[in-house]
């Protein structure tokens, strides 16, 4: 008895009159495994949302009839296979009724659609929400996943942590972010016109649209990119799925996944945490489980609102007057040329000078109908990870 009450008190964290729990999360699939190293990354990105999602019990129990009415293709199944943080196990269709009755939240994988992912070698996978009662979380999701895409089939020595990334990516859209819409309208902010100046000076219209739900993260983005007159966390076009790529760089909810890997950061706690409609928050995120990773996104940090506001161009030109020691890596800056980085963990010193500069496109900017590409001068093979400072005195002088 006393077991269990430190079981109870360890596991439970009520707040409120609410008592959280650690998530539990289940990937069910009519498909079978997907490759080894995909499941097995499947299986730790499920490990990663049981650690740090806490949710309330939902009091309404999914039902077998609600999957076959909401996912049609699970009527052919007759057995499934089961994925959970700790286990993998096939199991007859009729056994899912004790699953779902255990799950706070279960991910069924559906066929892809082939003509989809071939007109868009992109798309990797693609995961929706489910919501059973309205105002409350979604207990299930559908997620396709266009194996013919599969970034591994042309980049073999492509880190498997990729697909981790991929998996919490597209479940974190399952849970609702980006796709579920604030109802109430309360954190809405309208879209807003304003010109990009290209290098050659000419000013061009462009659009400028922000996500849902931002209450929680914006006083956080405020604070990481120094802009305390920033409106909204900028979304990656009129859709507002996603963190605009240009902005927010190798965070989790951009719409890129980067090979030397994404990082959820306290920007995507603060949007995953205010996205719920109803009067009661769908998801608490476990601050000490996270803050390793969040604490590490750095991307746009101080770069201040030119940044976010103004052209790649007009931001370069602006810090390069009045702004002479900021880092703006990896766009390019004549400030640079005193700089120097190196590899954490590494000794050897790198010259800022010695790299070179190219325009490159800049995804998430201009990507409205319309919408003409937008280049920018960025650092020609920089890493993804480094620590920058001015360079030491040659020796001796
Ligand atoms: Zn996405």
């Amino acid at each position: 008895m006393l077991l269990f009450f430190l079981f109870f008190l360890l596991c439970h964290f009520p707040i409120g009159t609410t008592i959280l729990a650690p998530m539990k999360i289940a990937v069910v699939s009519g498909y079978g495994s997907l490759e080894p190293e995909m499941q097995i990354q499947l299986q730790n990105s499920l490990k990663w949302f049981q650690s740090s999602f806490l949710v309330e019990k939902s009091k309404t129990p999914v039902e077998i009839q609600d999957i076959y009415q909401r996912i049609p293709e699970y009527q052919k199944f007759s057995s499934i296979l089961v994925q959970t943080p700790i286990h993998r196990q096939n199991m007859k269709f009729q056994d899912l009724k004790t699953l779902l009755e255990i799950a706070d939240f279960t991910v069924f994988v559906v066929a892809q659609d082939p003509k989809k992912c071939q007109r868009d070698p992109d798309l990797l996978a693609e995961a929706l929400p489910i919501v059973l009662v309205p105002d409350e979380r979604p207990p299930l999701a559908m997620m396709s996943i266009c194996l013919q895409n599969n970034p591994r089939h042309q980049n073999p020595s492509l880190d498997s942590r990729f697909f981790y990334d991929l998996f919490r990516h597209e479940i974190l859209h399952g849970l609702g972010y980006g796709l579920i819409i604030d109802k109430s309208s309360i954190t809405h902010k309208p879209s807003e016109k304003y010109i990009w100046n290209h290098s050659n000076g000419l000013g061009q219209p462009e659009n400028r649209h922000f996500l849902d739900f931002d209450t929680f993260a914006l006083e956080f983005t405020k604070k990481h990119f120094s802009c305390e007159k920033m409106k909204g966390v900028e979304a990656d076009g009129e859709r507002k799925n996603h963190l605009n790529e240009y902005i927010f760089g190798n965070e989790l909810m951009t719409t890129h996944l980067e090979a030397t890997g994404n990082i959820f950061s306290w920007i995507s706690v603060g949007i995953i945490e205010r996205t719920f409609n109803g009067p009661n928050q769908w998801y608490h995120i476990n601050r000490t489980f996270i803050s390793t990773e969040a604490d590490q996104y750095s991307y746009g940090k101080k770069f201040g609102c030119d940044f976010l506001q103004k052209s790649c161009h007009d931001f370069i030109k602006i810090t390069e007057k009045r702004s002479p020691t900021l880092n703006i890596a990896p766009f390019c800056s004549k400030n640079h040329n005193h700089m120097c980085y190196r590899i954490p963990s590494s000794e050897k010193l790198y010259k800022m000078s010695d790299k070179d500069c190219e325009m490159r496109r800049v995804i998430g900017a201009g990507i409205d109908k319309g919408g003409e590409q937008r280049r920018c001068p960025m650092i020609k093979h920089f890493p993804a990870k480094f620590e920058f400072f001015s360079c030491p005195p040659p020796p001796g002088g």
